[in-house]
């Protein structure tokens, strides 16, 4: 039988997880002799055996991997045979350099789960139990290269025990870098709001205290929560009460699948998800109205499943069967993590605090996932998915794209990775500020890469954008707003275009100063023309009419109506807001140039979310969209409501019809969830008509979407279905947020294009 010996490169995440004992294991499996070493960018394979069995490898290696390997690319080379008679773990000359990635991290594995739960085990009961396959990475590192030393666990010396578990390839702790048991690791500690320490055990009583509806504060991977027992409706008010939140969903821990099950419809994506070694939140439909005071007036409920040990403790057998866990913080700063930072921060917030002394090095909030058209889409990835990289179709310069304002992440490539860093949050403050130059600061150290090149929004205001014009020795480059959320989609599509990018979302500064956000572009990495777009309409008081969608209603009725705008408008609105307030936006009308002029989509979700469902005014962020959707009838053939196109220096999208139309049905009486169909099927006609326009135009059948609207369930699967069926490639977001989440990444390439261009 014929022999052959390949030597393979494996790239991506295979340092610290298991790597090596893996393939030994699938070497001796297979029959195969040669050997492994931990290389500069990933790990470094000599196999030599039948030419079957190689095979049989090369299709295992990456199909088989543990869990928290991601392998990114395999090289492999031939090479002479050699005499040699097993296979070996060889030592490295030089351990975890910044070429080999960090895990994110991971949930609580079943194998760490068993050994939790036997009272036979040594770490019975231990809440920081975790091995190769599981535990907190990301969040836990310092500096490079990942060794304990660089932890914050390095303050924790391992005892014999955990040692020889930790030194021995083939036990399930090898390198695991947190490894610790009740002798030597970190240890719980339970607080009243004046830090002093509760008697008794301290998980024990903290159950305890959440099942009397206290509110606690506890720390977890990647900051603190604020934890209240979800089935007590008076805690979860009072929770609402101390955050300030007035309507914004909690999202939900649950015991397990059969509790999630009894609140929501789970179907086999959505229990896969919730499963994941990742855990994000995911946005499942209700079934149950029974938690509608902690999810108001939507139709999904952010569900996710125990990702500690703590979690399993606090949420199952032992506690309870579904917290609110909110991050613990007010509104939108960044989350707590230091115990002191929350005993501060949070003591307003939470009646006791359940610590711990493992540091949280490097904050990070969880992730938020929804299926949408069968696939999985993120509303903010960050835990269990950051660092890890988005695989590029190229490779690019070392740039940092410091991303917008709302739901801020920067993203550092090298190479073909893209680096898109964990969730800031909306950066309107210091404390948000400081997060984002401390999460640009860690990923340049821990991926040693100095960026040339600084990719930013070219919205002045922005305070990533000043960071950006603030720094020295780099060349700095603008990226319209819309054209980095089409660049985003390619990017994670592997397209190098030109398409037709469809960006639909709240805001964002366009190239006259307006701000556009009803988009059609025709674009590349390099450039962008704009095809069309929503036809400007005044957004009366600026930001104020974000929070006051009423405004926007009066706004787009005063176009075809004029003063006797007030004849066609809904009673319902006229009594819900202020007469004196009325007048004044009616004066900002008439003197049209005291407003901002806005295309955008969101705003004129608004509008009709005004005018439809009442939604005068708007607690947080795309509230009246959200409410649109939630009510959203799913009848079929009931109409759509009409648009006009027009062509100035491109084609305008008008929607004067649909208000007359909107406030005829109105006056009929018919059902918000009629009018809401109604306008969701004119805006997925309008859309596709003006794509099939551009189409023809350009020659082009590659269609991106994005940006923040396509958030909406309803336009995302119409529109996508609408223009499949008409023969067009249409690519969505998977791997980022099509909202401003991702929009770092399509500055990044938008960056890596221009490169060579004039400075801006
Ligand atoms: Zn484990
Ligand atoms: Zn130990
Ligand atoms: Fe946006």
């Amino acid at each position: 039988m014929m022999n052959q010996r390949l030597k393979i490169e494996v790239r991506g995440i295979v340092q610290g997880v298991g790597f090596r004992p893996y393939v030994y294991r699938l070497a001796h499996r297979l029959g195969l002799v040669g050997n492994i070493l931990n290389s500069e960018t990933g790990v470094s394979i000599e196999i030599q055996g039948a030419v079957g069995a190689v095979l049989s490898f090369m299709e295992a290696l990456p199909a088989e991997a543990p869990p928290l390997a991601r392998v990114l690319e395999v090289e492999s080379s031939e090479m002479n045979l050699l005499d040699e008679s097993s296979f070996v773990i060889l030592e490295s000359t030089r351990s975890g350099s910044a070429a080999t990635l960090i895990s994110p991290d991971i949930a609580t594995c079943p194998d760490c789960i068993r050994e939790f739960f036997d009272p036979a085990d040594r770490r019975y009961l231990y809440p920081f139990i975790n091995c190769t396959n599981c535990g907190p990475r990301f969040t836990i590192v310092r500096s490079i290269p990942y060794d304990r030393t660089n932890t914050s666990m390095a303050s924790f010396t391992m005892c014999q025990r955990c040692q020889s578990e930790y030194d021995d390839p083939f036990d399930r702790r090898f390198h695991a870098q947190p490894n610790a048991c009740w002798d030597c690791g970190p240890q719980l500690q339970l607080v009243d709001r004046s830090g002093a320490p509760m008697e008794g055990d301290p998980m024990d009583v903290a159950i305890q205290l959440l099942q009397r509806g206290h509110i606690l504060a506890v720390k977890g991977i990647g900051g603190f929560h604020l934890a209240a027992d979800a089935f007590n409706p008076l805690t979860v008010q009072e929770l609402r009460r101390r955050k300030g939140r007035q309507e914004k969903s909690f999202a939900i821990m649950v015991a397990g699948l059969a509790t999630a099950q009894e609140l929501c419809s789970v179907d086999e994506g959505g229990a896969a998800l919730l499963e994941s070694p990742q855990r994000p939140i995911v946005l499942l439909p209700k079934i149950s109205s029974r938690l509608d005071y902690a999810a108001p007036g939507v139709s999904h409920l952010g569900i996710f499943l125990p990702y500690t040990p703590i979690h399993h403790l606090l949420v199952g057998s032992h506690g309870l069967r579904a917290l609110v866990m909110t991050s613990g913080n007010l509104s939108e700063e960044p989350i707590a993590i230091d115990n002191d930072e929350a005993l501060d921060r949070l003591t307003g917030l939470a009646d006791f605090f359940l610590l711990h002394n493992r540091k949280i090095l490097l904050r990070c909030d969880d992730s938020v996932v929804r299926r949408i058209a069968g696939k999985t889409q993120f509303a903010r990835r960050s835990r269990g998915f950051v660092p890890s990289p988005i695989l590029l179709g190229e490779p690019v310069p070392p740039i940092l794209a410091v991303g917008g304002e709302l739901k801020n992440a920067i993203c550092l490539s090298r190479d073909r990775l893209a680096f898109v860093g964990q969730h800031i949050g909306d950066m309107e403050e210091l404390s948000a500020y400081n997060f984002f130059r401390e999460s640009i600061r860690h990923f340049e150290d821990t991926l040693e890469v100095t960026p040339h090149i600084v990719a930013h929004d070219l919205h002045p205001a922005y305070l990533s954008t000043q960071w950006a014009k603030g720094q020295h020795n780099v060349r700095l480059v603008g990226v319209q707003h819309h054209h980095a959320h089409i660049a985003s989609c390619m990017a994670e599509n592997h397209l190098s275009g030109p398409v037709i990018g469809i960006a639909l979302d709240g805001m964002g500064y366009g190239t006259d100063g307006n701000a556009w956000g009803g988009e059609v572009l025709i674009a590349t990495y390099k450039s962008f023309r704009r095809a069309a777009h929503f036809a400007y309409t005044p957004m009366p008081g600026g930001a104020q009419a974000i929070r006051e969608p009423w405004r926007m209603a009066v706004s787009y009725l005063w176009q075809p109506f004029g003063s006797e705008w007030r004849t066609r408008c809904p009673p319902a609105l006229l009594s819900n807001v202020p007469e004196s307030s009325l007048r004044f936006v009616e004066q900002l009308l008439r003197n049209g140039s005291l407003s901002q002029l806005t295309s955008s989509c969101g705003r004129l979700f608004d509008a009709v979310a005004a005018l439809a469902c009442n939604r005068t005014e708007a607690t947080y962020e795309a509230q009246a969209a959200i409410t649109l959707e939630t009510c959203c009838d799913p009848s079929t053939g009931v109409g759509a409501y009409p648009f006009s196109l027009s062509m100035s220096e491109c084609l305008q999208i008008d929607a004067g019809p649909l208000f007359v139309a909107l406030t005829d049905d109105i006056s009929h009486n018919i059902s918000p969830g009629i009018l809401s169909r109604r306008f969701h099927n004119g805006l997925v006609k309008i859309l596709a008509e003006v794509v099939n326009s551009v189409a023809q135009e350009s020659g082009l059948h590659d269609i991106c979407l994005s940006g923040g609207s396509f958030q909406n369930r309803v336009l995302s699967e119409d529109l996508e279905t609408s223009l499949s069926m008409k023969g067009f490639n249409v690519f969505t977001q998977t791997q980022v947020p099509c909202g401003d989440g991702g929009l770092s990444l399509g500055q990044l390439m938008v960056a890596a294009h221009c490169v060579g261009g004039p400075v801006v």
